[in-house]
């Protein structure tokens, strides 16, 4: 595979969240390509959480992510509750590491101390056009590039607030070598002098501490969202900066989630409107209790929604749609994945929900179908809702729409559907329906296959039209025109319940 992966250093990649609110679609996917990739190359996964911007810190949304990864079954190697030797792997515990390494950059030359309020700031953006902080206006500016040094140590002492700045030198090519994009080549005069620091609460920004904790967690390759590329030409200047370039990640920004009708960036409001979940799990707004739905409590299987996010930017190179976790990580390539953004084609996982409940074994879902039996009051053996599940599954795209479509195995109706009676409880169904009580009432062996050729004789002998008679008898089993064959629902409610369910009918319906 070209030269992805560099021969003599082992994969490491990590997922990064900043826990600001619940992990949003657009990052699970994130997460799972870094997972494919390092799955695939025998790697390392890191769980690292960038929570220096603690403005926007919000509680819950930590432990929120876990819980989603572990629903999902992305699994870890190290990071945040999972350990490892590269702790602490929570930026908000390294303050000493980002410290010592901002230090080095000042005493380089290659970042400075800036004084200027953002009073100043604002002030100096009212007067000049497209104002930057950068080589054209830092001397400008109250900082220690233009203040003397005595000067500067003395308003430190003090306790005046400061930021420190990274220097970014005009004019030189910046050279971002993207594994999916190619070679982005920028102008540095373009760039700001980032802040990189903060002294008013001793934490680095996302940029210094992201740069800072991608080396020394060995990290080889950042596999991130599209939204992060216009940082990437920054994050190469401070590699150089450190002297660590030669060590420097190699860079895959993956596309967009475009909305469902494919114009612009997917959101929230799209998942409002359209009425599907853009967070893994539902997440209860800890400020406002807003509650927004998750893709669990909708009743999605993790995997069928890994699947679905795999193809969202990333195909095999044919028709296959339906891979495992397994079949994903060996057929992934990083260099294949799309630039162009991926519709959040959102009807597409319902399918892939319906496929995912066909190809597990009866067993499995019938251990899912369980507490949507419980719930509804109905305790049965493993085998029998193993049976149940059987006959329906091939009906639903969701395990909960598995009772809509058997709960009459379970219960008498309570009930019996309008349109199917019209069209099935003519003049002559009680008749016939007696009949075949009558009939069944000599039968001992209820086994579908046994029942049905010795019902079938039956009428055949009394000259009666199949569809009618079947259809009607049906109705008084199930309530309504539905269902799976006949003879599999006889036989699932044995003898006494089905002659029960009929004569009861016939007692209600005359
Ligand atoms: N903390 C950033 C985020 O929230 C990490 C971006 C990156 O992967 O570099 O996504």
């Amino acid at each position: 595979m070209s030269d992805t992966v560099a021969k003599e250093r082992r994969v490491r990649v990590r997922f990064a969240p900043s826990p600001t609110g619940p992990l949003h679609i657009g990052g699970v996917r994130t997460a799972l390509y870094n997972y494919l990739f390092a799955r695939q190359h025998d790697g390392d996964f890191i769980f690292r959480i960038e929570d220096t911007d603690t403005n926007r810190f919000v509680p819950g949304a930590e432990d929120y992510i876990i819980e989603a990864f572990r629903w999902l079954g992305i699994t870890f190697d190290e990071g945040v509750s999972f350990g490892g030797k590269y702790g602490p792997y929570r930026q908000s515990e390294r303050r000493e590491i980002y410290r010592r390494h901002v230090d080095a950059l000042l005493d380089a030359g290659k970042a400075y101390i800036a004084f200027d309020t953002p009073d100043e700031l604002e002030k100096r953006r009212a007067e000049i056009p497209n104002f930057q902080y950068d080589a054209t206006t830092r001397l400008s500016m109250r900082n220690s590039l233009t203040m003397p040094a005595d000067e500067v140590r003395a308003l430190i002492g003090g306790g005046i607030q400061y930021v420190v700045r990274f220097l970014i030198e005009p004019g030189r090519e910046v050279v971002v070598d993207d594994l999916i994009r190619g070679r982005v080549v920028i102008n540095s005069s373009i760039l700001d002098d980032k802040v990189l620091f903060k002294s008013a609460d001793e934490l680095p920004t996302y940029h210094l501490a992201n740069i800072v904790d991608d080396h020394l967690m060995e990290v080889t390759h950042v596999i991130r969202g599209e939204e992060w590329l216009p940082s990437a030409p920054l994050h190469v200047l401070l590699y150089e900066a450190f002297g660590w370039q030669d060590t420097m990640p190699r860079f895959a920004h993956l596309p967009l989630l475009l909305k469902p009708e494919g114009n612009g960036k997917l959101s929230k409001r799209d998942g409002d409107r359209l009425g599907f979940p853009v967070f893994p799990l539902e997440w209860h707004d800890p400020k406002t209790g807003e509650v927004s739905s998750g893709y669990r409590e909708k009743d999605y299987l993790p995997d069928a929604v890994l699947n679905f996010l795999a193809l969202l930017g990333w195909n095999p190179g044919d028709d296959t749609e339906i891979m495992s976790l397994d079949r994903m990580v060996s057929l992934f390539n990083l260099e294949k994945c799309s630039k162009a953004g991926a519709r959040f084609n959102y009807q597409k996982l319902s399918w892939f929900n319906h496929e995912y409940i066909l190809r597990k074994d009866d067993s499995e879902v019938a251990e899912l179908f369980r507490p949507v039996l419980e719930r509804n009051g109905v305790t049965e053996t493993p085998e029998r809702i193993e049976k149940a599940v059987s006959l329906v599954k091939s009906r639903v795209n969701f395990i909960h729409e598995l009772w809509d479509n058997s709960y009459y195995l379970f219960r008498a109706p309570d009930g019996y559907d309008d349109k199917s009676l019209k069209k099935w409880w003519k003049e002559d169904a009680p008749k016939t329906t007696a009949e075949l009580c009558g009939f069944l009432e000599t039968q001992d062996d209820f086994n579908a296959e046994t029942l049905e050729p010795k019902v079938m004789d039956w009428i055949a002998s009394k000259e009666y039209p199949v569809g009618k008679v079947m259809n009607a008898f049906r109705v008084t089993l199930v309530g309504a025109a539905m269902g799976p064959q006949i003879f599999a629902i006889t036989e699932f409610i044995g003898k006494e319940e089905t002659l029960r369910r009929a004569r009861r009918a016939l007692e209600v319906l005359s």
